[in-house]
């Protein structure tokens, strides 16, 4: 619970109630009706877990990724020699480099709640989190805008939000880099990419996105995403944004597959 501010301020005859006051008032009545949760087992948190946004017995719970990964798409390796990952090291992708945070399989049910259970909210934990391990590195790449992946129109109408796009704004919140959410649009309502093999997934998306603006100006873009599988969406992506001048493509994705 954040601490309630000073109700008045002015020494004037009429007191004047501060902003801070409503903003405070606001956020204390949202969390009342809307009751904060665990991004992990989904347990309404305790006044103590609030400022944490994670339950206490939580906290271990997720396989981040770490060293050795692969160069390229930041997939978990385990021979420390190697450099890139299988699938890199088999064909060239679009974008400079990336890096995910977590281990799909260890946060399965949290990413279905955050995509299709009305979740949004897990996305201020899972941004502050993303910048935590990897603003620094932001800041080395020298992104200049952050864009999400986008999702098809008619999709995001049914489930209410595109859970990349909240990502993306939770992440420039927390890195002070700005996000521009209409950039890309996807114009094709392509198959669930889990469905189909490598091949079929580069042509389920062929001109599957445009850009809006015909003037970019960005030298280096962040690409975020939920989920990093084969690449070939950020790849399309990608394609996308250097076909309209933007010189380097790099990407975040939250979670990140252990096979190809
Ligand atoms: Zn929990
Ligand atoms: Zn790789």
């Amino acid at each position: 619970m954040k601490m309630m501010p000073a109700v008045f301020s002015g020494g004037g005859y009429v007191p004047v109630i501060k902003k801070e006051y409503f903003e405070w008032l606001f956020s204390e009545l949202t969390d009342l009706v809307y009751p904060r949760r665990c991004p992990f087992c989904d347990r309404v948190l305790s006044s103590d877990e609030h400022k944490k946004l994670i339950c206490s017995e939580c906290e271990e719970k997720p396989k981040y990724i770490h060293s050795p990964y692969c160069f390229k798409c930041g997939k978990q390796l385990s021979d420390p020699d190697e450099e890139y990952c299988e699938d890199c090291r088999k064909r060239s992708h679009s974008f400079v480099r990336g890096v995910a945070l977590y281990d799909y399989s260890s946060i399965r049910m949290s990413m279905y709640r955050f995509k299709y259970s009305g979740r949004a909210e897990y996305a201020e934990y899972f941004g502050r989190e993303l910048v935590y391990s990897f603003g620094d590195l932001f800041r080395k790449w020298e992104i200049d805008a952050i864009v999400p992946v986008p999702m098809y129109s008619g999709k995001e109408r049914v489930r209410g939000y595109n859970q990349a796009e909240k990502l993306a704004e939770s992440i420039a919140r927390e890195s002070g880099i700005p996000v521009f959410t209409g950039l890309v649009k996807r114009v094709k309502n392509t198959k669930p990419m889990k469905l189909l093999g490598a091949g079929e997934r580069a042509a389920n998306l062929k001109n599957a996105f445009i850009i809006v603006s015909n003037d970019v100006k960005f030298n280096k873009v962040l690409l975020v995403d939920d989920i990093y599988t084969t690449g070939a969406t950020i790849d399309a992506v990608a394609d996308a944004l250097m076909d309209a001048g933007v010189s380097y493509v790099y990407f975040v994705t939250l979670s990140i597959g252990a096979g190809c």
